[in-house]
């Protein structure tokens, strides 16, 4: 714990913590050795985490990277950091992230960018997002892990930009409790870890049933570390010709091939299979996220949490709402509102709402066709490029940087676990994924499949 600190302390360039919680993990971690000094030391014993800033942490400033939550401090645990406490971990601090986990690159934080320790001559590339922070602080070895949460992929590629592993689990896995919300129906929280064996061992101690999350699910928590034989004979694993898409770089395609031979060597069977509403899933998914959150984010009103705009004498409660909202929120949060109310709108909700949700069942049903054809996990690649330069992206199209979650979104809209894993360099020497997608609630197999491509 005490090096780690240290190494926090030294990391200011990379702006990946954002509140240092140093006393407290001296605490924990002297807490931890007692523990282990008594016989009794749990799987995450004196381990030091980051935590992202979307979880709630009590008495310690929790603003999901928001001007809108300046000064809140919770006055309750998250679940999940509780879970991990009692399993012994140590916090030692908040990590940055994109504002509300909304983008692909950790350039809409109120923190600023977050910078990835990988680097192209001398280049600041973005670490991904919306969990950029935590990608960022585990490749540098500030922390041992971190936590992260997915709504449409950001463990999943900010794991691959930065060449570490990250697990989204089957949704209701993970309690959200105390997670700051942004899209309810999709949300999940999971490990961000140096390998498999350690997101194995995280992830269990993260899932618990929660009476306080109506989604979370009563089921058995299993020894997800025992699982880890690396046998996959006789496994079949699907390759889903539609993410192959025009235009997707040959190295892409590639690291996909590099895969598909590995777990062939592995005994596995390498099936081709289709997943024909793919296509769909982005647009629904840009849609259905931004009409939970526009509901959601409802909440910060000036009145109950955080940040209040000054007002003029005249203003009444609405000036009050306008401004706070104006000033607390950034423009891709705003612009994310805007979207989910329109889409929400009486004279829209069919048009595109109940439309988006109608693609949502068929792409569930993609995937549950293939798996009751016998398919045990999909290989398919992370995402469609390496990390690419800050800034690079700020003034595009904003549509632009939603492609980056064209192989993400699909497994958080059938509530699939998902994981992402490290499977080499492209030719500048950057990191690349692979993303392993399982059936629901077996996230042991999952994991034990990726261990095969480690
Ligand atoms: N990049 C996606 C978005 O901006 C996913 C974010 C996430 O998973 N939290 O919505």
């Amino acid at each position: 714990t005490a090096a780690c600190l240290a190494a926090v302390e030294g990391s200011n360039a990379l702006n990946a913590f954002v509140h240092n919680t140093p006393d407290l993990a001296m605490e924990q971690a002297k807490a931890a050795d007692a523990r282990i000094t008594a016989g009794n030391a749990p799987a995450m014993c004196g381990i030091p985490l980051g935590i992202k800033d979307l979880f709630c942490t009590k008495g310690v400033a929790s603003q999901a990277a928001s001007a809108i939550l300046d000064g809140f401090k919770p006055e309750y645990e998250s679940t999940i950091t509780q879970n991990l406490f009692d399993a012994g971990a140590v916090m030692l601090g908040k990590l940055n992230m994109d504002e509300f986990a909304m983008g692909s690159s950790n350039e809409t934080s109120t923190y600023g960018d977050v910078i990835n320790p990988w680097k192209v001559d001398d280049r600041n590339l973005t670490p991904g997002g919306s969990s950029g922070g935590s990608a960022s602080a585990v490749a540098a070895d500030l922390c041992l892990a971190a936590t992260g949460t997915d709504t449409g992929g950001s463990i999943r590629q900010p794991a691959a930009f930065t060449g570490i592993t990250g697990i989204k689990p089957t949704y209701g896995r993970c309690s959200r409790w105390g997670v700051v919300a942004f899209a309810s129906s999709l949300d999940q929280a999971g490990p961000m870890t140096k390998d498999v064996r350690d997101a194995a061992i995280m992830l269990e101690a993260m899932c618990s049933y929660d009476a306080k999350d109506s989604t979370s699910a009563n089921l058995p928590v299993p020894n997800f570390e025992a699982a880890l034989t690396g046998d996959i004979k006789g496994k079949k694993i699907g390759i889903p010709k539609e993410y192959r898409m025009d235009g997707m770089p040959a190295e892409i395609e590639k690291l996909w091939q590099d895969g598909q031979a590995m777990m062939r060597d592995a005994g596995a069977e390498i099936v081709d299979i289709s997943l024909p509403h793919t296509k769909y899933a982005l647009p629904a998914y840009y849609v259905i996220a931004p009409a939970e959150a526009s509901s959601n984010l409802a909440r910060y009103d000036g009145v109950r949490f955080g940040h209040r705009a000054k007002l003029e004498a005249g203003d009444g409660i609405t000036e009050m709402y306008e401004k706070t909202r104006a000033e607390g929120f950034g423009p891709e949060v705003q612009r994310r509102v805007m979207i989910g109310t329109y889409v929400l709108s009486a004279g829209f909700y069919d048009a595109y709402y109940n439309r988006a949700r109608r693609v949502r069942t068929l792409i569930k049903q993609d995937f549950e066709t293939v798996f009751n054809d016998g398919i045990d996990a999909i290989l398919t690649p992370a995402t469609p490029t390496s990390a690419f330069g800050l800034g690079e992206m700020k003034n595009a199209d904003p549509v632009e940087m939603y492609i980056n979650d064209v192989f993400t979104v699909t497994v958080n809209l059938a509530g699939l676990p998902g994981i992402a894993v490290p499977a080499g360099l492209d030719s500048t020497g950057l990191p690349l994924g692979l993303q392993l997608i399982g059936r629901p609630w077996e996230e042991a197999e999952l994991l034990n499949s990726a261990y095969s491509l480690e």
